[in-house]
């Protein structure tokens, strides 16, 4: 089956609206790097858009009704977006799911230290990574301090660009002879992922008789000095903390022609920016319309702000007693009478590894909203599959909306497979099927989407919502 390349068809005002939308979604993907950054943003535009917060929504006992919309969120780091259908909710709602929390290095509790003058933060990675490619890069530190009585610093140094940046080392090829015989998982091991922060001793202190004492440490002794001056939070405040170690610096347009975006962070943020996008583009739909923004689905959705969690559930419950229905009798008909896209991002077809790709049922670049019936590995292990009848009713609406899409497997049958949070939207006995955008170099720090993708992939959520 040949599908369409959508740069291809389109008219001049329709390349115009693709490139503002894809620079309206570089930006975003610059400023928001980390799952809390994304709630973060998200939240404030929502709250512009005329979203209320539920918990207001439950304190003050407000009454909900078709058009209103009102978002939950969950710990900062996980968000549920509503807006209330004409048809009860009972009857189902659309739904759109994707997450923002991307691959990446977290600091650990007990990070700092100083080798040889050198001043070191010791890591552990969170989601699945290929370790090389992460040393040799400008790194940005982004995230959370909480301090023990409760008061919270957020943290980000490394993208404004007088700001310093970091990084981990990687061996110089001239004594890589024994590193280069290992195996690509093992030349650079989790334990080497130490991030260098500093160089600089603290000056000696001086004692009551002007005598000077050395500090012991005294680089580490100015790295916290500097952070007690800068954030006032002491070494053990990174007990309590939530430090990320990103890529530095912004998403930039990849390509002489500039159709395509490069960026840390498109597995899911390529999904996300849309769904959310949609949802501001919907007006008082027939069945109530939500965008689900989840956590920790890198590392299996689990945990209270993961896809796993009952949040979600409960937060629709408290929506339909708000819309005076009986949430105690009906959460479970609304749950199993919803339709999702799960919303996560493909594998694109690569030239330069096609060997992994079984090129009929592969992604590609520029050719639209990708659909995928299952993922999964090997025998489909893991995956949702979607019915025949759901992804027949999916071809119509984007049919009808002229969307552009394509369908794809998760490259060859026994090469090896992945995830989504298709699944457990399942596990409520609702209709499900993978949808989102094609990407390069997927969990690398520097990810790679086409523009005329992102584009559809909002056209398409647009049609969901609407007419699912
Ligand atoms: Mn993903
Ligand atoms: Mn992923």
């Amino acid at each position: 089956m040949e599908r369409p390349f959508a740069w291809k068809k389109y008219q001049k005002a329709e390349i115009e609206a693709v490139m503002a939308f894809a620079a309206e979604y570089r930006d975003f993907l610059s400023r928001c790097k980390t799952e809390r950054e994304c709630v973060s943003f998200f939240k404030s535009q929502a709250i512009k858009a005329g979203y209320r917060d539920l918990r207001d929504v439950i304190a003050q006992g407000i009454a909900l009704h078709p058009g209103d919309r009102v978002f939950a969120d969950n710990r900062g780091k996980c968000l549920a977006m509503y807006i209330i259908g004409t048809d009860p909710i009972e009857h189902g709602m659309n739904i759109l799911g994707a997450h923002i929390d991307s691959p990446r290095l977290d600091l650990k509790q007990d990070p700092l230290y100083e080798d040889t003058e050198m001043a070191m933060l010791n890591t552990h990675y969170y989601g699945g990574i290929k370790k090389y490619q992460w040393v040799t890069l400008p790194l940005a530190l982004h995230g959370v301090v909480v301090r023990k009585d409760g008061s919270r610093v957020d943290v980000c140094i490394g993208e404004d660009p007088d700001d310093p940046v970091f990084g981990v080392s990687d061996l110089l090829i001239h004594l890589s002879h024994e590193q280069l015989e290992k195996t690509a998982a093992k030349v650079i091991e989790g334990e080497a992922l130490n991030v260098l922060i500093g160089n600089r001793p603290v000056a000696d202190e001086t004692d009551e008789n002007g005598e000077k004492k050395e500090t012991k440490d005294a680089v580490k002794a100015n790295v916290l000095a500097l952070l007690r001056e800068k954030y006032n939070i002491d070494e053990e405040d990174f007990l309590s903390a939530e430090i990320e170690v990103v890529p530095a610096g912004p998403a930039r347009d990849y390509g002489l022609d500039r159709s395509m975006i490069m960026g840390y962070g498109h597995d899911d943020r390529s999904c996300a920016y849309p769904s959310f996008a949609a949802m501001l583009a919907i007006d008082a739909p027939r069945r109530t319309s939500v965008c689900l923004l989840t956590d920790k689905e890198e590392v299996g959705s689990i945990g209270s702000t993961g896809m796993h969690s009952r949040f979600f559930e409960n937060a629709t419950a408290e929506i339909m007693d708000a819309c005076g229905e009986d949430a105690s009798r009906k959460i479970r008909r609304a749950l199993a009478n919803s339709k999702a896209l799960s919303s996560d991002v493909s594998a694109a077809f690569d030239p330069n590894y096609p060997s992994v790709m079984e090129k009929q049922n592969a992604a590609f670049f520029g050719h639209g909203l990708v659909f995928n019936k299952y993922t999964g590995a090997r025998g489909k292990s893991g995956s949702n599959d979607a019915d025949a009848e759901y992804v027949a009713e999916m071809r119509r609406i984007m049919d009808d909306a002229g969307v552009f899409f394509q369908t794809a497997e998760l490259g060859k049958v026994d090469v090896g497979g992945g995830g989504t949070i298709a699944y457990i939207l399942g596990n409520y006995n609702m209709q499900v099927i993978d949808s989102g955008v094609a990407v390069l170099n997927m969990h690398a720090p520097w990810e790679i989407i086409s523009k005329a993708d992102l584009y559809e992939a909002r056209k398409g959520y647009i049609a969901f919502l609407k007419n699912a």
